[in-house]
């Protein structure tokens, strides 16, 4: 037995002799872990090469990316991804023939059931699914970029937390304080002439964290309100560790607030709409302002604290709607 592998080895190359000798390995261990042996020879035998010639399958003959639904074909059976399709004035770039409105369900179904990864694999996502499953865990992929949260304009820039934190300081010059601790004045000369304001946004940097103060005016049903929020740059999870208060008044007269800053994955809007902060009303805060009460000058003082780690956590975030 051993002689006649040894015969037949002495005709081959270094290679298969080192094969050879994986098999007879191979061969002792199946009387131990028989059926996941087996299952592994046929993983290394018949998937590889498979998959392989699918994902060539699914290479789209124009752009040669990959396909996925809706796939299109010719009448010849000439395939095409919906890109491209949209772009070749119904014409089969492979035939020349007119393409019209085929879908190719065989070819879909086979690309839905491929396993892909999470188009965040660059940033550290480590998740594989078939494609729909991929489509939906990418909306909601912890890393997924940020959505820049400066409130003023529509700004379209995406990064994760330190790329943003630079943006706001350098592009949209933000304040940028360090410190769990604010006190902040807002000032507007003509505040019954504005419905509608936001103010410059403050970045504070405290517990390695950073967090985004908002200040703006809104219409809250028919009453001119001001309204003072935080909002955390990461996760809502991690967001759920800190607790913040903000404070105004005057006179012997005050309001507060305290609450969990929303995550910056919440837009602004979504924020100031759910009214998950500080709402002063606007006679309320010119009282507080002083004067003659033709002036906004409101002072804003606030705390950014941890949160202790409290029983039962994980149990769900609780985010009211207050509206
Ligand atoms: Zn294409
Ligand atoms: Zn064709
Ligand atoms: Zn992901
Ligand atoms: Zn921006």
């Amino acid at each position: 037995m051993d002689l006649d592998s040894m015969d037949c080895t002495s005709t081959m190359d270094v290679t298969d002799d080192e094969e050879i000798h994986q098999d007879r390995h191979s061969y002792a261990s199946v009387s131990k872990h028989h059926s996941s042996n087996n299952s592994n020879a046929n993983a290394a035998s018949g998937l590889l090469p498979t998959t392989t010639s699918v994902h060539e399958l699914l290479e789209c003959p124009v752009c040669t990316n990959s396909m996925y639904p809706p796939i299109h074909q010719c009448h010849n059976g000439h395939t095409l991804c919906s890109t491209c399709k949209n772009r070749v004035h119904n014409r089969c770039p492979t035939c020349r023939q007119e393409l019209g409105d085929i879908r190719c369900l065989a070819l879909e179904k086979v690309a839905e059931s491929l396993e892909l990864p999470c188009k965040y694999m660059s940033l550290g996502c480590p998740e594989i699914f078939p494609y729909y499953s991929k489509l939906k865990h990418e909306t909601i992929c912890n890393f997924r970029p940020y959505n820049c949260p400066y409130a003023g304009s529509e700004c379209s820039v995406l990064g994760d937390i330190p790329f943003l934190v630079a943006h706001l300081r350098d592009d949209h010059k933000v304040d940028m304080h360090s410190g769990c601790t604010f006190n902040h004045r807002y000032v507007k000369s003509n505040p019954r002439e504005v419905e509608n304001a936001t103010w410059m946004l403050t970045v504070f940097h405290c517990f390695g964290q950073y967090f985004c103060l908002h200040f703006e005016a809104f219409q809250l049903g028919m009453a001119p309100v001001y309204m003072a929020f935080l909002r955390f740059m990461g996760d809502e999870t991690e967001a759920r560790n800190y607790n913040y208060s903000l404070e105004v008044g005057g006179y012997g007269r005050k309001l507060t607030w305290e609450g969990t800053p929303r995550s910056v994955r919440d837009s602004h809007r979504k924020v100031r709409d759910s009214h998950d902060g500080l709402i002063i009303q606007r006679n309320m805060a010119l009282f507080f302002s002083g004067g003659d009460r033709k002036e906004l000058k409101l002072r804003v003082t606030g705390r950014i604290w941890k949160e202790q780690q409290q029983s039962g956590e994980g149990g769900g975030a609780c985010i009211p709607s207050l509206s």
